[in-house]
């Protein structure tokens, strides 16, 4: 296996070199040229391992040029200890047929942790392979989610840094405490005057500067992205894919035709993750995605035109407020049957124009494997009020919208069989909305607010959550959006 890009099948390379880089030089996003494919003995022998046996043996497959040695510390580093109960994964059932896979017990609180945990360590051992360089240097723009659990992951690992830039009026104050108080020795946080698109574009500037580059290399550091598009990010959220099969198996649930999955959607990352875990053998048969009032992807998958020219909306889900779906791309790629001049097409009219289609054969494809649905705010709290009420199982915003469209799918098309619903968030991560949810006032410190959910729904606060409440702030500087590269240069000890 190879690693090739979405927009020129001609690059090859190693695992290690595709983490590396993290994106193609042409701008396309890199993809193995083959899927290894699991039989019944495979999944039979998985069934019977841990989360972190599971993650060996399934990234093994995808890191090509990593020692079984290599996999096994990552996996360690990752997983051992960060985890509540060390279970990443549990499944928990809500009624007959739904299973709700917790993707929520991480030091962060939000499924990011899967795959932010484990890249940290991807990237050094890939670096020592494919960089000459002694330190990897993360840069970071987030609004909100990403930034912190990057932090988490990246802290005190040995040859890194990582500088997170987020927009002073664009996160949330738990989000914001949450990084300002950030532990570590390698962490730099910085927020700015301006908006998410002004860190956002601040970074690529300077990530994107060839001095700054050179600057980089004479001091022996080398610059690398933590974001979505990372092959490194996109394998761990395989893994708890086949792993849920692996549960589900384990129960002797009645999985003969197969079963579905949920996912809430943004960036497309997470249910990428799990068509390609169908590919590998898990046998997934519908898979659905959920989109809130951000309904870009909904419309896609029904009409096969994706149109970005609309209504931004803020949501009570934000971390699904996207019109972009960067990693859709590699979907694309699926579809059209490895056609990098198709997808490269496509990606130059989506940046002109903000729009493309697709031929007839690949919306018909998207749609056997796909079904979209859409739900708005309201609807989204009715959900949490309604499963609340009816199961006593509390979530958060995100997984609701997928609880919603779940709903949808059932009512629409009569199919009930064993659905996997992949649950993004803690609950207590979006505190203030779940409470209005459940007809519960909102005054009060956001810590008030915290633990009145927690009374009022006999639920436990995160322990990430709680030790917040006393922990101290370490960062509070603000630095205009010209003044990223003098902080990046600073956080670094370099004269600039
Ligand atoms: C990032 C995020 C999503 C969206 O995931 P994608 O992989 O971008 O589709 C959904 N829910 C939560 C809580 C998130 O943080």
């Amino acid at each position: 296996m190879n690693y090739i890009s979405t927009r020129n099948r001609a690059v090859s390379l190693t695992a290690s070199q595709a983490i590396v880089r993290g994106i193609s030089e042409e701008g396309g996003l890199f993809v193995p040229d083959e899927f290894p494919v699991l039989d019944a003995a495979d999944f039979e022998e998985l069934k019977t391992l841990d989360y972190m046996g599971r993650a060996k043996k399934i990234l093994s497959l995808f890191l090509n040029d990593f020692s079984d040695e290599e996999v096994e510390a990552c996996v360690r580093g990752a997983y051992a200890g960060s985890f509540e109960d060390d279970q990443p994964a549990p499944i928990s059932r809500i009624g007959s047929h739904a299973n709700v896979l917790e993707l929520w017990h991480g030091p962060t609180c939000a499924f990011k942790d899967l795959a932010l945990q484990l890249l940290p360590h991807l990237l050094v051992t890939s670096a020592k392979k494919a960089s000459d360089a002694k330190k990897t240097v993360i840069l970071v723009a987030t609004s909100g989610d990403t930034g912190k659990a990057a932090l988490e992951g990246f802290r005190d690992v040995p040859g890194t840094e990582i500088i997170v830039f987020y927009p002073s009026d664009g996160v949330s104050s738990m989000q914001k405490l949450q990084m300002d108080s950030q532990q570590g020795g390698n962490v730099h946080v910085y927020s700015i005057k301006g908006n998410f698109d002004d860190a956002q574009s601040g970074v690529k500037k300077i990530f994107t500067d060839r001095a700054v580059k050179e600057k980089l290399a004479q001091n022996g550091m080398r610059f690398s992205s933590a974001n979505s598009i990372n092959w490194g990010r996109l394998a761990p959220q395989i893994v708890y894919y086949v792993s849920a099969y692996c549960d589900l198996l384990a129960r002797e649930e009645p999985l003969d035709g197969g079963f579905h999955v949920v996912v809430p959607t943004g960036n497309f990352g997470n249910i990428l993750a799990a068509y390609y875990a169908k590919k590998m053998g898990v046998p997934i048969c519908k898979l659905i995605c959920a989109s809130n009032a951000n309904r870009v992807l909904t419309d896609f998958i029904r009409t096969g035109v994706y149109d970005r020219n609309r209504a931004f909306y803020t949501t009570v889900s934000p971390s699904m407020d996207i019109l972009i779906s960067s990693n859709l791309e590699r979907m694309l790629f699926e579809l059209s049957g490895n056609d990098d001049r198709a997808v490269a097409a496509m990606q130059a009219e989506l940046a002109a124009t903000g729009k493309f289609t697709v031929p007839d054969d690949m919306r018909e494809k998207m749609q056997a494997l796909f079904w979209g649905g859409t739900c708005d705010d309201s609807a989204t709290l009715a959900t949490i009020r309604d499963y609340f009420t009816e199961y006593g199982y509390l979530v958060d915003t995100h997984t609701a919208v997928a609880l919603n469209v779940y709903r949808q799918y059932v009512a629409q098309t009569g199919d009930d069989r064993v659905t996997v619903i992949a649950s993004t968030a803690s609950p207590y991560k979006f505190a203030d909305s779940v409470l209005t949810a459940i007809g519960e006032d909102g005054t009060g410190s956001q810590f008030d607010r915290v633990r009145r959910l927690s009374e009022k729904t006999g639920t436990a606060v995160p322990a990430p959550i709680a030790a917040l409440e006393n922990a101290a702030v370490r960062f509070q500087t603000v630095c205009e959006k010209e003044q990223m590269l003098d902080a990046v240069y600073g956080a670094l000890g370099i004269l600039p």
